[in-house]
């Protein structure tokens, strides 16, 4: 069985993925210096929603991370999945985009890109995950006042202070990611992705070396729309979702052990290689 899914003409299933992240220590994924209007050297990334300016954490920063701890997972020596580096996949895309003429389809060549890339998208080739920014359940950052260190004479310079705002711990925040004809092991190593994001490894944001960007995920929870000849068929609750390809695992939608059979069918996946 061709991995068919890999082709966007046509609707299998749209998961909805939701989820809490909690920062375990404070966080600062920066708006870039010197934004106009701020009187705050490092201002955080803020959306301004109804009257008040919420700060976020972007999806693509979330993308990012996720992006490489996949990576480290594959690289595991009981996994052992190679993955490219940047820009591998998508050369070969754009090879087969060039020699277009040959007797070759487009699946046939995205089968050759590495899982990392199936599942987060590379150049040319859209992701099939798309995450939301993650909005918290209120409004809070902090400021710490830092003193700016001249690099060349890692001196202090005189009354070179800033100030640093960020996001302190403890507080939630709640994420979204949508993900159309995802096979059950790419969503399996996702979650499995969560839980080494929250053994601490990898951090989030700026200023990781001073404490900073530690966060938790939990709370996933998964809907499902599916459909069949791009038709809808059936909504959410307790239902199956089918293989995608032969080497994918039957999981259960709406039950209390779905989260854990997502990452069953990615360890599935692993062990059929
Ligand atoms: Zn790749």
């Amino acid at each position: 069985m061709l991995e068919d899914w890999l082709q966007f003409d046509q609707y299998k299933r749209i998961l909805d993925i939701r989820f809490k992240i909690k920062t375990q220590e404070p966080l600062h994924i920066g708006a870039g210096k010197g934004v106009q209007f701020s009187p705050v050297d490092l201002p955080v990334i803020k959306y301004y929603v109804n009257g008040n300016y919420f700060p976020v954490i972007l999806g693509s920063s979330i993308k990012g991370i996720l992006r490489s701890i996949a990576e480290y997972v594959c690289s595991l020596p009981d996994v052992s999945i190679k993955t490219c580096k940047r820009g591998d996949c998508g050369r070969k895309y754009r090879e087969f985009l060039r020699r277009a003429s040959e007797e070759k389809s487009m699946v046939e060549v995205l089968e050759q890109f590495c899982i990392v890339c199936k599942l987060f998208g590379t150049e040319m080739f859209n992701s099939r995950l798309r995450i939301l920014d993650a909005f918290p359940d209120i409004v809070k950052t902090e400021y710490r006042t830092g003193v700016a260190i001249n690099r060349r004479s890692g001196s202090a310079k005189t009354k070179a202070l800033y100030e640093l705002e960020y996001i302190p711990a403890g507080i939630n925040f709640y994420g979204r990611m949508i993900a159309v004809n995802t096979p059950n092991y790419l969503i399996g190593l996702i979650f499995n992705s969560f839980e080494v994001l929250n053994n601490g490894i990898f951090k989030l944001g700026g200023f990781k070396s001073r404490g900073f960007g530690l966060i938790k995920i939990s709370d996933a929870s998964v809907s499902a729309e599916v459909f069949e000849k791009g038709r809808l068929v059936s909504y959410s609750s307790d239902f199956g979702l089918s293989p995608l390809d032969e080497r994918d695992t039957l999981v259960a939608i709406g039950r209390p052990d779905t989260y854990s059979s997502f990452i069953k069918a990615w360890e599935n996946y692993v062990s059929t290689k």
